[in-house]
């Protein structure tokens, strides 16, 4: 399996520390407000990850937090009237919301910042005692001259970028030894959260973070640590500084970076008011559709977000789940049920889509070309089955699809039975409204679920249901 690690820029074999385990830190979202498409991106792409490695056997542990301490978060609280905590909780909720309806995996584990910052304590006091970090009037920085191998992750000329430094520091930072050297702890603000430290009450710096999350849940070393490219520099390069000077071993071994989502060829920013939340998504569209668009290019490709793009997402997704429904149809009239000759003949034919498939994956997870092969396995399936199939061909057939839409995130198959029970809920609720005498209730059920292209019949033996 081939990974383009952001650290050498080239393609490289996978070569896990621990056989047949994956280590993997996921830099997850400030949580202040929905999430955009944007922070959509790198958790539909690195879940896809995960699910290749599983499929492949891993044991994956998948650790990404939530940042539930910012300024961004502090002024949102205020503007509220709210606590801090308040915000982030309600966020963070919201997320897992959106995440459910992407069909992302939860973390095996999602730390939160606020609640490890002892941990954070603990490595600045180490940094310092190193030398690698100084206290100046109750702010912490890292002293980045004293890490020789600043700048590794993001490959720029350092010099530069501190003449440029120099001129924008901002007032208050003019303390600092050197203009690249970054807070690892700040004194509070009036009004802000806090937290007692030996330098201030204060909170710690948003890097120090990950590095002490990532340490805690997955240990010094980790194989993959992952997030959009914007992450690169300063993110995690200061990441780097911190973990391998505090640890004196390499923190992780491949980078991963996603490139940006745009909209309508723009850049998705507030001021330009063209920010799309993943909850309007859901409004319009199954997000299985946004998780469809989004594996529909690779990862480290720019993808541009349109309505015409997703209507083709649509359409796409459509033809996998038609192909499902066409197998699932044709098996429950099936009248043989063991292959033919020539059916087994035609079902090892498919072991060419699936190596296509791995071929596209194992190729720095290339989804684009792997949805292609999901594509010509749904042709496939069309053309080769009819009335005469037999069951266990078809079952065959939905089972190799099904695996690898699976390893996408992209539900084919649980649909129906999933809408099955829930129709048959609604009809008992609606029984039971009925029998209260709340026809409003039940009214109101036989209309949502004609919303739902279901039609309802009363009968001497009860409630039949049919789809439109
Ligand atoms: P943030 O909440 O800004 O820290 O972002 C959370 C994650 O979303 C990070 O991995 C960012 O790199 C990523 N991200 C933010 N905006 C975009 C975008 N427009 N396209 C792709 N990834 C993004
Ligand atoms: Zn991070």
């Amino acid at each position: 399996m081939k990974i383009f690690n952001t650290l050498s820029k080239t393609k490289q074999d996978f070569i896990p520390l621990e056989e047949n385990k994956v280590k993997m830190y996921v830099c997850g979202p400030t949580v202040y407000n929905f999430i955009h498409i944007g922070n959509a991106r790198p958790m539909i792409v690195f879940d896809t990850v995960r699910r290749y490695f599983e499929y492949k056997g891993y044991d994956v542990n998948f650790v990404s937090n939530f940042t539930d301490v910012d300024d961004k978060i502090i002024k949102k609280a205020i503007e509220e009237g709210v606590s801090s905590d308040e915000i982030s909780r309600r966020f963070i909720a919201e997320c897992k919301k959106d995440m459910e309806g992407m069909n992302i995996k939860p973390a095996t584990k999602h730390p939160l910042a606020t609640e490890e910052i002892g941990g954070m304590i603990e490595m600045i006091k180490k940094l310092i005692d190193m030398g690698f970090a100084y206290e100046k009037n109750g702010t912490v920085y890292y002293r980045t001259r004293k890490f020789e191998e600043y700048g590794k992750l993001s490959h720029k000329n350092l010099d530069d970028l501190r003449s440029g430094e120099r001129s924008l520091l901002v007032t208050g930072e003019d303390e600092k030894e050197d203009a690249l050297d970054f807070v690892l702890w700040k004194p509070k603000k009036e009004g802000e959260p806090f937290w007692e430290s030996p330098w201030s009450e204060g909170r710690p710096g948003w890097h120090i973070e990950c590095s002490v999350m990532s340490k805690k849940y997955l240990g010094e070393q980790i194989d993959i640590h992952a997030g959009g490219e914007d992450l690169v520099f300063p993110h995690h390069e200061n990441e780097i500084a911190q973990s391998e000077a505090a640890n004196g071993k390499e923190f992780s071994k491949y980078w991963m970076h996603n490139a940006f989502l745009n909209i309508d060829n723009h850049k998705m920013s507030k001021s330009l008011g063209n920010f799309r939340t993943v909850r309007e998504i859901s409004e319009q569209y199954d997000l299985q559709v946004l998780r469809f668009f989004m594996l529909s290019a690779h990862y480290r490709s720019p993808l541009n977000f349109s309505a015409d793009l997703m209507e083709a997402s649509k359409s796409g997704l459509m033809r996998i789940v038609n192909a499902a429904d066409n197998l699932k149809f044709l098996m429950k009239n099936a009248k043989n049920e063991g292959m033919t000759e020539a059916e087994k003949e035609l079902f090892a034919k498919t072991d060419e889509f699936v190596k296509g498939f791995e071929k596209a994956m194992e190729d720095d997870f290339n989804t684009a070309d792997a949805v292609a092969a999901v594509f010509d396995l749904v042709k496939y399936s069309n053309t080769n089955t009819n009335e005469e199939s037999s069951k266990e061909y078809l079952k065959a057939l939905l089972e190799c699809l099904v695996k690898l839409t699976d390893v996408l995130g992209l539900i084919v198959d649980k649909q129906e039975d999933i809408l099955e029970e829930e129709i048959e809920k609604l009809i008992e609720e609606r029984k039971n409204a009925r029998k209260a005498k709340d026809f409003a209730r039940a009214d109101a059920i036989r209309d949502e679920l004609l919303k739902k292209g279901i039609i309802l019949k009363d009968t001497r033996e009860g409630v039949q249901w049919k789809r439109a």
